[in-house]
């Protein structure tokens, strides 16, 4: 492995994320919202978790900004770097088949909405989000370089953060008593411990 093909790699991941993505983005078109939590908070979160996890990674790759934060190459590290990638995506096509046209990019409640409590919603109430934590990590350890590689833990951990509270409180009132044993019985991202 050598830094060029940890960029090459991270790239052509990337954009396996977007293939999975898409069809579902585009079938959330037509499917009606019938209650929404985003406003311009939300937008903010969305825009600084895409800096961190998309722009900034690709300005790196495209032109090595910023190289005073750049640190040496380890391969090992890269390798580690694309068996955590390859998880992260794994378990992202899993949360979208499982969640189907239940799918917002944002807090959205849409027609027939159904809670999903199974598949890999049977342990984790955001499995999704464990995908996103897991692909910020492969991040960090693919592209050497403290700024860019870091940039997607922070730009997502401020999404996560502030979002997942205001997601449960959607679902609360959505699914009422339903949701709340599902809380009581399932972790938000990390099996057994958070
Ligand atoms: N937080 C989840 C889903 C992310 S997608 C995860 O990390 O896997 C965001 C949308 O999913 C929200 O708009 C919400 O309406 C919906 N959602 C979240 N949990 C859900 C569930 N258990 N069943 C159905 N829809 C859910």
């Amino acid at each position: 492995m050598t830094p060029s093909i940890a960029k090459v790699i991270f790239a052509l991941l990337a954009l396996g994320w977007y293939v999975i993505r898409f069809p579902y983005e585009r079938r959330s078109r037509r499917t009606p919202v019938v209650r929404n939590a985003r406003g311009p908070r939300e937008i903010a979160l969305l825009l600084v978790s895409l800096t961190g996890l998309g722009i900034l990674p690709f300005v790196y790759i495209a032109t090595g900004f910023p190289r005073f934060a750049g640190y040496s190459f380890r391969p090992a590290q890269a390798w580690l770097g694309l068996v955590v990638a390859i998880a992260a995506l794994v378990m992202f096509r899993l949360t979208h088949k499982a969640l189907g046209r239940n799918w917002s990019v944002s807090l959205e409640v849409r027609e027939s909405h159904t809670l999903i409590s199974d598949g890999v919603y049977r342990y984790l109430r955001h499995p999704m989000y464990t995908a996103f934590w897991l692909w910020a990590i492969a991040q960090a350890l693919l592209l050497p370089n403290w700024f860019a590689g870091c940039a997607g833990l922070v730009g997502f951990g401020i999404l996560f953060f502030g979002r997942v509270a205001k997601e449960e409180a959607l679902m609360l009132e959505s699914f009422g008593e339903d949701y709340r044993k599902y809380m009581s019985r399932t972790c938000r991202v990390i099996p057994w411990i958070y």
